[in-house]
């Protein structure tokens, strides 16, 4: 099979063209042509007039090695298979355990069952059915349960989210694609295997989910929920190595467990403090700060798509921005939600955080992204590796506040918060957080850089997205948690740098941010658990 990449077309281009313009690159007859598939449709909207279909193709032709030597624009198809590097041999007893049921969480773990390993699997929080109840309390009724909420129960952060499905990893071993086609067995559509943006939206996750633990569970997995792990079992060799030996959870219980994949998400502030005193080596991470910013989608589909606005093959259109402000500062756009919703993405009392999320359809009247403000551990104010929660919290505490100490978020017009003026009233596009907005002064819950970065920015991006800074686009504050505030080192094997048996993973170690490359990290870490278990060494 042939890879055959940047194959353009027309949009809205008549179905034979792909197989023609196929035939035309690789320059064969019909007849040599045995079958093709796309592997992946992306497009080009850079000439609005214009816009591109781009395509990779493998296709299988006659004479592959001929027509390989002759074009060097060809490849062969690599083979993308899941390859698992270990087994447990017959009547094996030894379990992992994983704890965390979000991407990485589950990947490792579904990875780990498909071994034969049946991992135990702890997640403080609950079923996805129970705890989307506990979320929609939050967003309908301002009541939080700290255990179960949008951070923390089975699926993990992103499982109200939009279902953003790509990544710029290096992915040397294709695990990207095994993550796809595990989604897709669990009910994702099959388009994800094929789209450049492949995208789920919130409900068909919390389906994909519950299938996942289907799956999982008849391996001989097992998951244990509202089980919160509290303490971290560690031994020394009498040379001073420290092992992990298990793991405390809340309830007293102590699971013992030689290897222990950690992966926790950026949420977990009070495991970070316990790994922190349980001497695990970590350290503090760059961050960022800012918050959700909301324009009609339509605005953002003509700047983007011109005439094509509206087309059904482009979909609601996306944008990523970038701007380095004069002070020094880069400010970014982040986890752009088109047509869709800004979430309350608390898991503290008295602390607000907001995020976005979307429907497969992706019909919501507003685009929303986060604006937000890049940091480093200098801006802390504190020194230590859990300096960054203690900044995230103190931020969060004044946007609870600035709400009105309810839940609503406070909320300012572009035009109010660029000519330094509070928000008394919202203008034509109307903030979809819930339980509500209070109109506000969003400079009273962000450091002055950040205010001066984002000042300087708006405008900039409004070159690049016409309207952009329109005067009625809504900001609703505060967006602290776009990454996690540590890294929790890894050195040789994927275990921690200093306690052997335990894998920091996930979004929460410092090691994925999103989805994919959260599930991706899992299958990693997973193939060094097996390996770990088993004693088989860990390819290169
Ligand atoms: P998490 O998903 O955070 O999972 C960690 C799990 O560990 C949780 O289930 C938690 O309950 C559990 N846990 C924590 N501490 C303990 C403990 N002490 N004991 C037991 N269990 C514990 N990414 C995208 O790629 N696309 C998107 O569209 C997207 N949208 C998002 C929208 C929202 C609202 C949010 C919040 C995030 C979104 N993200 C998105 C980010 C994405 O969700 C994360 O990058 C991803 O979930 C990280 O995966 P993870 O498995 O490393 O950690």
């Amino acid at each position: 099979m042939l890879r055959v990449t940047e194959l353009r077309l027309p949009l809205d281009h008549p179905e034979p063209a792909l197989k023609q313009a196929l035939l035309a690159r690789l320059g064969i007859a019909p007849a040599r042509l045995r079958g093709f598939s796309v592997f992946r449709r992306g497009h080009d909207a850079r000439k609005k007039h214009a816009i591109q279909l781009v395509y990779t193709i493998d296709a299988e032709v006659e004479d592959e090695a001929g027509l390989l030597a002759r074009d060097p624009r060809l490849s062969p198809t690599p083979d993308m298979r899941w390859q698992p590097v270990a087994s447990a041999p017959p009547g094996f007893t030894e379990r992992p355990l994983v704890i965390g049921a979000g991407p990485c969480g589950l990947m490792a773990a579904l990875a780990l069952a498909r071994m034969g390993f049946r991992p135990i699997i702890l997640d403080r929080g609950k079923v996805v059915r129970e705890r989307t109840k506990d979320t929609w309390a939050l967003w309908r009724k301002g009541v939080l349960t700290p255990e179960s909420n949008v951070q923390f129960g089975e699926g993990g952060a992103g499982t109200f989210s939009d279902g953003k499905l790509y990544s710029q990893i290096k992915d040397r071993l294709h695990h990207g694609r095994h993550v796809l086609e595990e989604f897709v067995a669990a009910g994702a559509p099959e388009e994800i295997l094929t789209l450049s943006k492949p995208h789920i939206g919130t409900f068909r996750l919390v389906h994909m989910v519950e299938q996942i633990r289907a799956t999982i569970e008849g391996l001989g997995g097992e998951y244990r929920w509202s089980t919160r792990v509290t303490d971290l079992l560690v031994e020394q060799d009498d040379d001073g190595t420290r092992r992990v030996a298990g793991v405390e959870t809340a309830d007293g219980e102590r699971i013992a467990a030689r290897h222990v994949v950690l992966a926790v998400g950026h949420s977990a502030r009070d495991t970070f403090a316990m790994l922190h005193a349980r001497g695990v080596a970590m350290e503090a991470k760059p961050l960022s700060i800012g918050v959700r910013i909301e324009h009609p989608q339509g605005l953002i589909d003509r700047a983007r798509f011109g005439p094509f606005a509206g087309n059904k093959t482009l979909g609601a259109a996306d944008y990523k921005l970038v701007h380095h402000a004069s002070n020094g500062r880069g400010v970014y756009s982040f986890c752009m939600c088109p047509g869709g919703t800004v979430v309350a993405a608390a898991s503290e009392p008295g602390r607000l955080v907001t995020n976005g999320m979307s429907q497969y359809s992706r019909n919501e009247r507003n685009a929303n992204s986060a604006i937000v403000v890049g940091l480093t551990p200098a801006d802390f104010g504190a020194e230590g590796p859990l300096a960054g929660i203690g900044f995230q919290r103190h931020w969060e505490e004044r946007a609870f506040v600035e709400g009105g100490s309810d839940w609503r978020a406070p909320a300012q017009r572009v035009g109010d918060f660029l000519a330094g003026r509070p928000s008394t009233t919202l203008g034509d596009v109307l903030p979809s957080y819930r339980p509500g907005v209070r109109p506000a002064d969003l400079t009273r819950c962000l450091p002055d850089y950040a205010v001066a970065a984002m000042r300087e920015a708006l405008p900039a991006f409004a070159q690049d997205i016409a309207g952009f800074a329109m005067e009625d686009a809504v900001m609703t504050g505060v967006e602290t948690r776009t990454s996690s505030p540590v890294r929790i080192g890894r050195g040789v094997g994927f275990a921690s740098l200093n306690t052997h048996g335990l894998y920091p993973a996930g979004e929460g170690a410092g090691y994925a941010g999103g989805i994919l490359s959260a599930g991706v990290d899992g299958l990693r870490v997973a193939d060094a658990v097996g390996c770990g278990l088993t004693g088989f060494e860990l390819p290169a």
